[in-house]
């Protein structure tokens, strides 16, 4: 996905002083040395923080003026029965900008109650598919009229920045939202041919009370893709929020209340995972679990559903290959391989982490991919800004982790100086090239930036191998690996190595390379030269330990309704 806003670039002539490498070398660790005959370090600039101009405009408590932290419950907002709340903190400055209501097993059975009994007995289910797309079509129609007001909470709980808030996730809240109130009156059975003297049909039904458990990465977004085509299909529905982000749903369920959801039928439960979440899983008033987050959680909700044998849909974790052709406009190509990756500061489950360039290209493309990289802009997302910081400091930790890890060791032709975790490569004609982390080469960034706020710089690896942790595993976080193909069958097997099955990208101007990597490759989306392009009308999930299970689109309905067979005899032998 392109960047909504312009881009606006912010460099800063750097000194060797202010660079990731002086960081490195700043950190009292024993450091050799640099050799004389190399001068002066002095790296390419590298993104920094700005100090958005808009940034002392933003006042949270004003931003949440309208936000209720409680529990929403059968209708009402209420407290927790323990009484217990959690701090949700601004990750631009670490400051806490609201105490929420934290659910525990308690609330869970209130409003899985609350839940089954408008399930059971309340209008939502009953009603016309008709009356309920009416309903969720008002809703829509009342979120965006307040679309500014949830980007700006959406920005402020998460740090995304304001431009991807109002251009691309409350945007597309509502567009899923009037998705499914189209698909509200079109949810209907078939009629069968039988073998027997009888005239049969399936109904499909709603599968009763749904648990949604959501992430912070897009989190309404999230909400949407679950409670969406649940309410179009009549299901009620229990949200559990991320304990990060919970500001944006609570004061959607406002809306829902007011668009005419009647009470009970969206509940929604700030808290933690292993109290609410687990709690919620395990409810034996609850028929079906949807969940989106990491494959570890996943494994752990399967077990939780296993012993009611519930219904389960996981949309998981994910390496995705971002894989460019020989052939292909580098400069388009570099442009969106880096928003692949770099989007929502890199937090994203369909991230193209893994860029395969084709050998013919890689040097040039790892020279702009760095370029690039080095021109992104990080900052108060409420600035006109690229990136924003990330989530938490468990995420920001996390990042900073992979970009440290491992043993490094040195390509053959570089004389490197071991800095702990890192070695410094220069060429052999002694110009710097890096940094370099299990022997891959940190080509720009690799630290945080400041020491508050959540912000760390858009970092790019080359040389990197397949089984390298920052190759295989799940970094969340804004970093590039670029790795070298050399054939279609070598870069196909290297790609579905990966235990992840979620996305890909293709970019080739070859129809016929273009279609045998999109059959090749075992993931649940396929982008050709294009990546992130989300539409409502596209299934989205994953194959392997990307989960199973479609949100969006028509294939989502399947997640949120049971397949009845009604058998009746006919008097007259049938005649088809
Ligand atoms: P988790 O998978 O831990 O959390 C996702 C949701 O599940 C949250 O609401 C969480 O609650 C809840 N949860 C956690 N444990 C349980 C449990 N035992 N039973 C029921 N619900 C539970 O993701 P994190 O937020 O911790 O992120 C960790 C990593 O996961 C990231 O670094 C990233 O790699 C991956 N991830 C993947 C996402 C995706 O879209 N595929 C999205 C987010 C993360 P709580 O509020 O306590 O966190």
């Amino acid at each position: 996905m392109a960047y909504p806003t312009a881009v606006r670039t912010h460099f800063t002539a750097m000194s060797a002083s202010a660079s990731p490498l002086w960081r490195v070398l700043s950190t009292g660790r024993r450091v050799p040395a640099v050799p004389a005959r190399h001068g002066p370090l002095v790296v390419a600039p590298f993104a920094t923080a700005v100090e958005s101009p808009t940034a002392q405009d933003v006042n949270p408590a004003q931003i949440l003026r309208n936000v209720r932290p409680k529990l929403l419950i059968d209708g009402d907002f209420v407290d927790a029965a323990s009484g217990k709340t959690f701090p949700v903190l601004d990750p631009r400055t670490e400051d806490v900008i609201a105490q929420v209501a934290e659910a525990d097993a308690a609330d869970v059975d209130r409003a899985v109650g609350a839940a089954r009994r408008a399930f059971d007995s309340g209008p939502w289910r009953k009603m016309s598919g008709r009356q309920r797309g009416r309903v969720l079509s008002r809703l829509a129609d009342l979120l965006e009229e307040r679309a500014e007001e949830f980007a700006r909470i959406e920005t402020l709980d998460n740090g995304k920045p304001l431009a991807l808030s109002r251009g691309f996730d409350i945007p597309f809240v509502v567009s899923h939202f009037r998705y499914f109130a189209g698909w509200a009156d079109k949810i209907s059975g078939k009629t069968l041919q039988t073998n027997s003297n009888t005239f049969a049909y399936t109904l499909h039904e709603a599968v009763g009370v749904a648990a949604a458990i959501i992430p912070w990465n897009l989190p309404l977004l999230m909400m949407a893709l679950k409670a969406a085509p649940a309410l179009a299909c009549g299901c009620t529905v229990v949200l559990k929020v991320a304990e990060q982000t919970p500001m944006s749903a609570l004061l959607f369920g406002e809306l829902a209340l007011e668009a005419g959801v009647p009470p009970g039928v969206f509940n929604i439960l700030p808290g933690y995972g292993p109290t609410a979440g687990a709690a919620l899983v395990a409810h034996p008033g609850v028929d079906k679990v949807s969940f989106t987050g990491s494959t570890e959680v996943g494994r752990e909700i399967m077990r939780g559903a296993a012993d009611g044998v519930k219904h389960v849909s996981l949309e998981l974790g994910g390496k995705s290959a971002a894989i460019v052709c020989p052939g292909v406009d580098l400069e388009s190509v570099v442009e969106e391989a880096h928003d692949a990756l770099f989007m929502n500061q890199g937090q994203a489950c369909a991230a193209g982490s893994r860029t395969f360039v084709h050998e013919s290209l890689y040097d040039e493309f790892v020279e702009r991919a760095v370029e690039r990289a080095q021109r992104a802009t990080v900052g108060d997302p409420f600035g006109d800004v690229q990136l924003g910081p990330l989530v938490d400091s468990a995420q920001l930790e996390k990042v900073l982790g992979y970009m440290r890890e491992g043993a490094a060791q040195a390509g053959a032709g570089y004389l490197c100086l071991v800095a702990e975790y890192s070695y410094l490569i220069y060429r052999l004609n002694g110009s710097l090239i890096g940094v370099a982390t299990q022997g891959a080469v940190v080509r720009c960034g690799g630290s945080r930036i400041g020491s508050k706020g959540y912000y760390v710089e858009p970092t790019v690896f080359s040389d990197v191998r397949d089984e390298m942790s920052i190759a295989k595993e799940e970094i969340f976080g804004p970093v590039q690996s670029i790795m070298k193909w050399s054939s279609v069958e070598e870069v196909l097997d290297r790609a579905n190595a990966s235990p992840y099955g979620l996305g890909a990208g293709v970019w080739t101007k070859d129809l016929d390379l273009a279609n045998r990597i999109s059959r090749g490759l075992r993931v649940g989306t396929v982008w050709v030269n294009c990546y992130n392009q989300f539409d409502d009308a596209a299934p989205f999930g994953g194959y392997k330990m990307s989960g199973f299970g479609r949100d969006m689109s028509e294939y989502a309905l399947q997640n949120f309704t049971e397949v009845k067979a009604v058998v009746t005899p006919l008097q007259d032998p049938a005649w088809i």
